[in-house]
């Protein structure tokens, strides 16, 4: 769209209230605010804006809404459903102009940030004032945490700290029509009526748009204790779950599942050594963080040893350096290099309650090799949050829209009672598929809540609903 395609009068209200050198129009709108980490097409953007104050942010949603222009709020674009590709026509609403660390708070173990600040700056300024911020995923030099909010994203540490969710204590939210919904609660107790900043964490900028949020901070940790282990089949996993999560009082930081046909792949990408023979069917990286190290580096030898003499586990590799932690956790992260040579694949992030993540596994595999036998699909995830990643692909030959491949995956979820989505979330990608994982009446509600707030319906079009 050119940009005396929009309303001239609009564009200089634009240029006032955000200030021109923050707004482009058209041919000058930065190529990279066309696209996600996805493989979603969005539509033609009218213009690019990106605002440096929360009243900048209203007067813009405010005349946005008035004109009935459709506004695309876009973090570090490291979102893998597509929820930040532009829609047609669309204001993008930039934010990271608004990453100032406002305050840290020890004594309360609080932060206060702009929406627009990345995830890396955030964990190293907790480490600076000797505290934790526990999010954290392969994203983190370039996601923000208003996008991590936003899609109330997982990662690495779900399993000890909870989802993006459980670390946000307040929010600051700008609706649709400009309204400033300030909920910058300090506390972690607050029941004070109904918690309105949940409606907006995972809401994928449908509903408002994040601009400021207090976070919670952990103590900080002094080292992690980390294990590749060899199990025999997947109910041994569960087994070792229960085993470390009791020996270590819940300690566990990380429970990461990869299934043999992964192992070998990555292992065959990244050239490694094996730390274990790749001739198992199921391998778990286990890694428990601590503020302790010396002691807590004998409780996890004793937790293995354990498992070990009850045959739990068939064989471990126990990193005895920082470098070997790197080097086993790289392994788990070697995904971004199979996904280079693989292409055209598709990628899952569902979920499925823990103990039917084996039979599950299996079925899908099954169905996959029945439907499209020579298929390459590898299985892994981070399984102690009942999430599992599949990637199919290259998928040229078998499917080449990819429709059927999704469909065979996404029935079998349905019948394990799991999720179509367990942490990317659903913006244009996983759209077809939200019924199958959410009832009608929930569906009906959803709708309801964003017709109350977005009457006119400019943030975010198309995107979730
Ligand atoms: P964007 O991609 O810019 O936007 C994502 C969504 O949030 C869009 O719908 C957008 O409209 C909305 N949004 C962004 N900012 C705001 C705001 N201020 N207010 C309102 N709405 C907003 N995700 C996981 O959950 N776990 C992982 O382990 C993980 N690993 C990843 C690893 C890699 C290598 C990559 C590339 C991605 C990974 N992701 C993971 C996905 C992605 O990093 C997360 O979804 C992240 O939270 C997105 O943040 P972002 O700032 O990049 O948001």
């Amino acid at each position: 769209m050119l940009k005396n395609q929009l309303n001239k009068e609009f564009c200089r209200e634009l240029q006032n209230v955000a200030g021109t050198e923050n707004v482009k129009f058209n041919g000058d709108i930065p190529q990279s605010a066309l696209h996600d980490w996805s493989t979603e097409e969005g539509g033609t953007p009218a213009a690019w804006v990106t605002p440096r104050s929360t009243d900048a942010v209203s007067a813009i949603l405010k005349l946005c809404n008035s004109h009935d222009v459709p506004v695309v709020p876009q973090g570090g674009l490291s979102g893998l459903a597509g929820g930040a590709v532009p829609s047609e026509g669309a204001v993008l609403l930039s934010m990271a102009g608004m990453d100032q660390i406002e305050e840290i708070d020890p004594s309360s173990g609080l932060m206060v940030v702009g929406a627009g600040c990345i995830l890396q700056r955030i964990q190293e300024a907790a480490q600076d004032a000797d505290l934790y911020f526990a999010l954290d995923l392969g994203a983190r030099g370039s996601c923000q945490i208003g996008g991590n909010i936003a899609t109330n994203a997982g990662g690495n540490r779900v399993i000890r700290y909870g989802m993006t969710r459980e670390l946000v204590l307040g929010l600051e939210v700008v609706l649709a029509d400009g309204t400033i919904l300030p909920m910058m609660n300090r506390m972690p107790k607050n029941n004070a009526a109904l918690d309105l900043k949940h409606m907006f964490i995972g809401s994928e900028g449908t509903l408002g748009v994040i601009t400021k949020a207090i976070l919670r901070l952990h103590p900080r940790m002094n080292g992690a204790n980390t294990a590749l282990v060899a199990l025999p089949d997947f109910e041994s996993s569960i087994r070792l779950l229960s085993h470390a999560q009791s020996t270590l009082s819940g300690r566990v930081t990380a429970f990461e599942l990869m299934w043999n046909d992964y192992y070998t792949a990555v292992l065959e990408e990244t050239g490694q050594k094996p730390p274990v023979a790749a001739d198992y069917p199921i391998y778990a990286l286990i890694d428990m963080q601590g503020a302790t190290p010396e002691s807590d580096a004998d409780a996890f030898q004793t937790m293995l040893e354990a498992a070990f003499e009850s045959e739990i586990i068939a064989d471990a590799a126990l990193a005895q350096s920082e470098r070997e932690v790197e080097t086993f956790w790289s392994l788990r992260d070697g995904i971004s290099e199979i996904l280079s040579t693989r292409a055209p694949s598709i990628s899952f992030d569902v979920s499925v309650p823990l103990a039917k993540i084996g039979d599950c596994v299996d079925e899908i595999r099954a169905a996959l090799s029945a439907n499209f036998p020579g298929l390459p699909a590898i299985f892994f995830g981070h399984a102690g949050d009942s999430n599992i990643h599949l990637v199919t692909g290259p998928t040229t030959e078998f499917d080449p829209s990819g429709e059927h491949i999704e469909k065979t995956v996404y029935e079998i979820i349905r019948t394990y009672g799991g999720s179509v989505s367990a942490e990317h979330g659903i913006g244009l990608h996983k759209k077809p598929w939200l019924s199958y994982s959410r009832t009608e009446s929930e569906l009906a509600t959803l709708r309801l809540l964003k017709q109350s707030l977005d009457p006119r319906g400019i943030l975010n079009p198309g995107k979730v609903f």
